[in-house]
Formats: C-alpha cells, sequence, structure tokens
C-alpha cells in the first residue's frame, strides 16, 4: 500500500486566477472527496490546482477556466481555525501551545508514525491532496523565526 506522502506527483503548478499563489495539481480523488454535495454532481474531470491561500476565495481552478470556491469545499464547513493536520484534526493554535509546553513531539510523532503505517488520509482529507506534515515542518519554522510568537 502506498502513503500519501509517496504517491501522486506533485510536479505540475498553475497560478491562481485570483491571487496568483502558484497552486498544485490535485487529483480528481481529492476533488471527489472535497466539494460539497450537490456540487460534486456536476464535477467535471479536469486537471485541477489546489490555491492554499487561506484569504483567496478560490479552491480549485483549472487551466481550462473551471473553478470551485473554497465555501464549496468540506475542508472549510468547520470553524476555520488554520488546519495543520487534515487527518487527526490539528489546528496550528493547538500545535502552537506543544511546542510551548513541550509536548509538540509527541504529537508530531503520532502523525509521522500513522502516516507510515498509511492510516493518515490526506488525498482525501486535506483539500491541497498533499501530505499535511509539510505543515507542521513550515510552522515550527514560523515558530523558531518568532513569527508566531507575535501573531498569537
Ligand atoms: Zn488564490
Amino acid at each position: 500500500m502506498s502513503s500519501c506522502c509517496s504517491g501522486h506527483s506533485t510536479s505540475s503548478v498553475l497560478a491562481c486566477p485570483q491571487c496568483g499563489v502558484s497552486g498544485k495539481n490535485v487529483s480528481m480523488k481529492t476533488m471527489f472527496h472535497q466539494v460539497k454535495f450537490p456540487d460534486v454532481l456536476l464535477l467535471e474531470t479536469d486537471s485541477y490546482y489546489y490555491c492554499a491561500d487561506e484569504s483567496c476565495s478560490m479552491g480549485y481552478f483549472s487551466q481550462q477556466g473551471k473553478s470551485i470556491v473554497k465555501k464549496q469545499l468540506r475542508a472549510f464547513t468547520e470553524v476555520n481555525g488554520h488546519k495543520l493536520c487534515y487527518c487527526f484534526d490539528i489546528n496550528a493554535e493547538q500545535y502552537v501551545n506543544s511546542l510551548k509546553d513541550g509536548t509538540a513531539e509527541a504529537i508530531k510523532n503520532f502523525v509521522i508514525q500513522k502516516t507510515k503505517v498509511g492510516d493518515c488520509a490526506c488525498e482525501i482529507r486535506n483539500p491541497s491532496g498533499q501530505c499535511c506534515l509539510a505543515n507542521f515542518k513550515q510552522l515550527e519554522k514560523n515558530f523558531k523565526g518568532g513569527y508566531l510568537k507575535r501573531q498569537l
């Protein structure tokens, strides 16, 4: 069984027509698990990209001009704390708190271990279709840089 982290290729990127941030290619499987009913019925097969900029309303877009806004996605129905890990429902604030009180390592190891044995579900849970682990590394970098200390 292939894990989400070694699975599909991430070679292709396209700039979001709304904000210009480069979006990564997502699989149709991700799309079918993210787009809400009844919009999912109208989903046409195409090569879609995901805009990961949370301040941008664009969700998925294709080169052919098809677009699906974030409001149409399941991941954005929940009150949106900055989500770090969609598989295990961990948000950024919770992880920053754990970095402060020294429990972060255990949380990260849990995620790494589940990912290794294929019990994560990034491809369908994460609207980007990408592995959540990269988000942890990014947040740690920001945390060590003092960026988030000022933010929170
Ligand atoms: Zn965008």
